[in-house]
């Protein structure tokens, strides 16, 4: 066999045309045996990074993964490709196991994947048996107790490192701070390892955030937004369980195929929701956070949050589960004044209440921000950028400031007052002048400032009130019924002159709008560049969803999601070029040897049979 470069083993393997950003030199790294740690965000491609070398170097590679579903659905990825990969983990009967283990003994397999414990436990026969070429070590970050999602028996790993001095080590990630990565580092072992970081921009998803919705405006903008994205996998995030069930309930009433998930549901009504997600028999998931770990379905194509997140950390991991195959990917942020002294109060009970209330308003900063959403996002991740994205409500849609002054003036006298002795809603109410029952039995309609607001409009108070809010005008006493206190900044507005700057209130239609404007929009250069520009043609989009249910077919006949037999990516690929002959298929990114023979009849007939 003629030997091979990277880049063509790249091709012939996976289909792909060229690297990501790292994965060649990360490649060539492992191939010349020696440790790293690989830092690559969600959808950035880490698994090629091990995958390559496994397939090109002598032996097997033995990749440790933290949960079943993840190793199930990347050896059934590995499958679909033609490649000799295998699972050992506890799902499996003591038959199934035997197989493996042949198949591994008789060089049948270049990656198994093991869960910590099996791995550990057949350290002495089965991995002594066989000759390994590398350790993979994925979700590395569980190795330290800093990271988010610590396990005690991913600590053992370090005894591979004893047991197996001369196999290279190679530890992913993709979300680890400087502590945890040094914590890996030293917990595995590893030696004079390099450390490749990945830039953490994932600039193929946009950014919106819409606030001071109520519930009512929230859901008819959600059903307008699932309309514009039609036939489209998603996820919306709701802050609790009863918020998911109605969600859900009124997605379906309204005709959308929809399904519940969160903790309340038994095990297998949940395995059933995630595996009728990830064959796409069902459109979109309402859920809490409990889902998505675990989760590789490389086509979600955006994420709602009905309600704002508890922390930047958090919100990135959800977000990142979208456009994981490179195209764009648009998500929406919902943030109100309830989610605020909600999640505060969560905060405060948490028992670390001080680090938990500091995050939430970094969350907070960023639903308020008026700069590029994604700087804020990529610097509180430690990379600075000073760029703006192009790709965000704000870019697209910068906030003007107008000078808010009296208006902050306003709000704060009526705080006062009151002897601040008033919530937010009733705050509203002074403001604009309503006679509400609570606000005629506290007497505030005899206050100077009773109705000072009138001339604009409730929504607009909301917002402004956000905006004071985070500028640190007057904060929320918690602990007395969470009437609002003026800060000194605030007592500096009222009494010494100082100028407030707010931001005028975009209406939810306007954002709306402004949303759907954005999709026409010049997407940056980065997230154009994967798709193959040497070849020009517009896509055929009847064609793609010809070929997408043709997907489905073959996916639902071999059992495989359906994005585990072609992304979406080289879907488009193909509604672009229009492959008419095998040859022509084969050229398609996306499409390497294996599946090129084993796809390649069905859907060049129907093509063919499309075009004429
Ligand atoms: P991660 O494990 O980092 O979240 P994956 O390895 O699952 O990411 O890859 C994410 C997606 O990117 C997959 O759909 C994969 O097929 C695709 N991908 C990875 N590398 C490339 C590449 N060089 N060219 C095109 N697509 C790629
Ligand atoms: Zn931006």
């Amino acid at each position: 066999m003629k030997h091979l470069s990277l880049q063509e083993a790249l091709k012939k393997y996976f289909g792909y045309t060229s690297f990501r950003p790292h994965q060649e030199e990360i490649v060539q790294y492992a191939l010349s045996g020696r440790d790293c740690l690989v830092l690559i965000p969600t959808g950035g491609g880490k698994s090629i990074c091990y995958q390559l070398p496994a397939l090109l170097m002598k032996g097997v590679t033995i990749v440790i993964s933290p949960l079943i579903s993840l190793m199930k659905d990347q050896v059934d990825a590995l499958r679909a490709a033609g490649l000799p990969a295998a699972a050992l983990n506890s799902s499996l009967s003591e038959d199934e196991s035997m197989n493996v283990v042949r198949d591994c003994l008789n060089a049948r397999v270049k990656l198994l994947y093991m869960s910590p414990e099996n791995a550990l436990a057949r350290a002495q026969y089965l991995l002594r048996d066989i000759e390994i070429s590398l350790f993979a070590i994925d979700e590395a970050h569980c190795v330290s107790q800093w990271g988010h999602d610590f396990r005690p028996d991913y600590m053992q790993l370090r005894r591979l490192r004893e047991e197996f001095p001369d196999v290279p080590m190679m530890a992913l990630t993709a979300t680890a701070d400087k502590v945890t990565r040094l914590d890996i580092l030293k917990q595995l072992n590893l030696r004079n390892p390099k450390v490749f970081i990945s830039s953490f921009d994932r600039p193929n998803l946009s950014l919106s955030v819409v606030q001071g919705l109520a519930k009512k405006s929230k859901d008819k903008m959600i059903l307008a937004f699932i309309r514009e994205h039609k036939n489209q996998s998603g996820i919306i995030y709701c802050l609790s369980r009863k918020l998911v069930e109605s969600t859900s309930k009124l997605l379906s009433e309204n005709g959308i195929s929809c399904l519940p998930y969160h903790a309340g549901l038994t095990v297998e009504m949940r395995t059933q929701v995630q595996e009728s997600f990830i064959h796409d028999s069902v459109q979109v998931i309402c859920a809490t956070v409990a889902f998505g770990m675990g989760i590789d379905k490389s086509n979600i194509r955006w994420i709602i949050h009905y309600n704002l997140p508890k922390s930047i950390e958090n919100f990135y991991q959800e977000i990142g589960r979208a456009g994981r195959d490179g195209l764009p990917a648009d998500t929406l942020l919902f943030y109100t004044y309830g989610d605020v002294i909600q999640l505060s109060n969560f905060a405060r009970e948490s028992g670390q209440a001080s680090i938990n209330l500091e995050r939430l308003h970094r969350m907070q900063e960023y639903a308020e921000a008026v700069v590029c959403r994604r700087r804020i996002l990529l610097n509180y991740f430690g990379e600075l950028s000073s760029e703006n994205c192009h790709n965000c409500d704000i870019c697209n849609n910068p906030p003007q400031a107008f000078d808010g002054t009296v208006f902050a003036q306003k709000a704060l006298s009526a705080i006062a007052r009151t002897q601040e002795k008033v919530g937010y809603s009733s705050l509203i109410e002074i403001l604009r002048g309503n006679y509400s029952s609570e606000i005629k039995l506290k007497g505030f309609d005899q206050l100077k400032t009773f109705g000072a607001g009138r001339d604009v409009p409730a929504y607009d108070w909301h917002i402004y009130l956000l905006q004071m809010l985070q500028m640190g005008l007057f904060e929320i006493a918690y602990n007395e019924d969470n009437h609002l206190k003026i800060t000194d900044q605030g007592q500096d507005v009222l009494f010494k002159g100082r100028q407030v700057s707010l931001c005028v209130v975009q209406r939810p239609v306007e954002k709306q709008k402004s949303l759907t404007k954005s999709k026409q929009k010049e997407l940056p250069f980065s997230v154009v560049e994967q798709l193959d520009k040497s070849k020009s043609g517009k896509e055929d989009e009847d064609l793609f969803e010809e070929l997408r249910l043709l997907r489905r077919q073959v996916a639902d006949r071999l059992n495989y999601p359906p994005y585990v037999v072609f992304s979406d990516k080289t879907l488009h690929e193909m509604a672009r070029l229009k492959p008419l002959s095998i040859d022509a298929f084969g050229d398609v990114p996306g499409v390497g040897d294996f599946k090129c023979k084993k796809y390649g009849h069905e859907f060049v007939a129907m093509i063919r049979h499309y075009s004429k």
